[in-house]
């Protein structure tokens, strides 16, 4: 039997975005951190101070990282970058993909050791056309994965020796044996499929537990799973059909954050979804996340 969270699942802001993403809890500032990948926008909001601010990048982004400095490490449309978050600006550190322009950046996180990993798609969703990349501290870029379609949805073990990853049109979350001190991957297997009619996987977190928390596109929910035994452990089911990502935050990382999208919804559909776009809590939701990964500078 699978369960249902009874947590009550709030609007953060009167704010929707078009593509609302890549939600991180910024410990030091209290506040959370989203992306609207396709207006080019961070959006930041304190709880705290319910200060809500959004900062224009120009461009597609589509993840963040926080650095050391207080910034952020990002996949754009141009390539990977430092971002000064309170001004937008964009300072490219490498453009892995200069040579491939239907492509752009799309999910990406810090792994335990604080490299940036961030993958692409294309534009079009043309099959097989994206990549993997790792950023090293050093600003240096590896290709880690080749032939994705649409990369998402990263997260690593409690004990830092497995990497979880996503390439949405598969439906399956993947397991690599990740290696914490050179950052390789190998022995690449699936440990969660999603059933198509519960939507495409998306975003995913890790909890405390070791289980993951993954956003379905198309399927009006998150769901945590057992990566060990490949079984869905419960969801929480959503007001928004196109669930994209989420991540715990607030003091005790016990809220999860979750971000949805309102894109290519029709008429019809944004009457039943009034509130497709929105980003959304589950206060005290009865689980723990662990600390966002910061990219040293
Ligand atoms: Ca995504």
């Amino acid at each position: 039997m699978i369960k249902e969270i009874p947590g009550k699942v709030e609007r953060v802001v009167e704010h929707s975005c078009l593509l609302g993403e890549g939600p991180v809890w910024d410990a030091r500032n209290s506040c959370i951190c989203w992306l609207d990948i396709l207006n080019g926008a961070i959006h930041q909001f304190s709880p705290v101070t319910k200060q809500h601010t959004v900062v224009e990048v120009k461009q597609l982004i589509g993840c963040i990282a926080l650095t050391t400095d207080g910034n952020f490490i990002a996949g754009l449309k141009e390539g990977i970058a430092l971002i000064d978050r309170h001004s937008g600006e964009v300072n490219v550190l490498a453009q892995p993909e200069q040579q491939l322009p239907g492509n752009r950046f799309n999910d990406g996180k810090c792994d335990p050791a604080g490299r940036f990993w961030a993958g692409t798609m294309a534009l079009s969703e043309e099959p097989h056309a994206a990549n993997l990349y790792m950023v090293d501290h050093d600003a240096t870029v590896q290709k880690k994965k080749t032939a994705v379609t649409i990369s998402n949805g990263l997260a690593w073990s409690l004990d830092g020796k497995r990497m979880y990853y996503i390439d949405t049109p598969t439906y399956a979350v993947t397991a690599f044996d990740f290696d914490v001190d050179t950052g390789g991957i190998s022995n690449e297997r699936i440990v969660v499929l999603i059933p198509e009619t519960e939507g495409a996987p998306d975003g995913m977190t890790i909890d405390n537990e070791g289980m993951l928390w993954i956003a379905h596109w198309g399927g009006w929910q998150v769901s945590r799973w057992d990566p060990h035994s490949g079984k869905k452990l419960m969801h929480i089911s959503l007001p928004v059909a196109k669930v994209t990502s989420c991540t715990f935050g607030g003091q005790y990382l016990n809220d999860l954050y979750i971000t949805t999208a309102r894109v290519d919804l029709s008429v019809v559909d944004l009457e039943q979804q009034p509130l497709a776009g929105s980003l959304f809590v589950i206060r005290d939701c009865g689980f723990q996340g662990l600390p966002a990964v910061e990219y040293p500078l």
